[in-house]
């Protein structure tokens, strides 16, 4: 299936001269929603997967149906301040100052084989800052896996001790 032909380049979003890949089109279409996460299952069931960890809020999206296929579990990586339980957090550098992510500390149990999810690979600031936390709390990353990759941002760069998955590639 062509999957670029259902998301929609956005102009100038959310400021000049970025070119935003706006996915709500292609979840909108049932069935191009369906093949690209089942496209990701096949990705994760090469790989013994244990747990599905996605970042807020499009890490969701792409995570949460994948977990639901498989039968395992999802975690979810939270902007400070959200998530109820006792955390731990890692600070990442935004293009203008920085943020924070977190997890539940007891979410993950040491080797445990993790996937981690989101909709979109950028600069790799969010992905990295969740392999942090999912190391942190003694978790394998087996995999890691994109609707889509901006290659001219070189995040893979980052991921270069990882196994990566990207659906479409930019
Ligand atoms: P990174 O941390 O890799 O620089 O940025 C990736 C994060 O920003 C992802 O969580 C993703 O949801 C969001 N993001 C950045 N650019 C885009 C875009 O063009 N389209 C969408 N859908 N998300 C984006």
């Amino acid at each position: 299936m062509d999957f670029k032909k259902f998301v929609t380049v956005v102009e100038n979003f959310p400021k000049d001269g970025i070119r935003f890949k706006d996915i709500t089109t292609l979840m909108e279409n049932g069935e191009a929603y369906k093949k690209a996460i089942d496209e990701m299952v096949n990705y994760a069931k090469e790989r013994n997967v244990d747990v599905i960890v996605g970042p807020e809020a499009r890490g969701f999206v792409v995570g949460c149906p994948i977990s639901y296929a498989m039968g395992v579990g999802f975690v979810p990586v939270r902007k400070a301040g959200k998530l109820p339980r006792e955390v731990i957090g890692v600070d990442y550098g935004l293009e203008y100052g920085k943020d924070s992510l977190n997890i539940h500390k007891d979410s993950i149990k040491p080797g445990q084989k993790v996937l981690i999810t989101d909709d979109l690979l950028a600069t790799g600031g969010t992905i990295e800052a969740t392999i942090k936390m999912v190391e942190k709390l003694g978790g394998e990353v087996v995999g890691i896996a994109f609707l889509i990759e901006l290659s001219y941002l070189s995040g893979r760069e980052k991921l270069v001790d990882y196994d990566v998955f990207s659906l479409m590639t930019y």
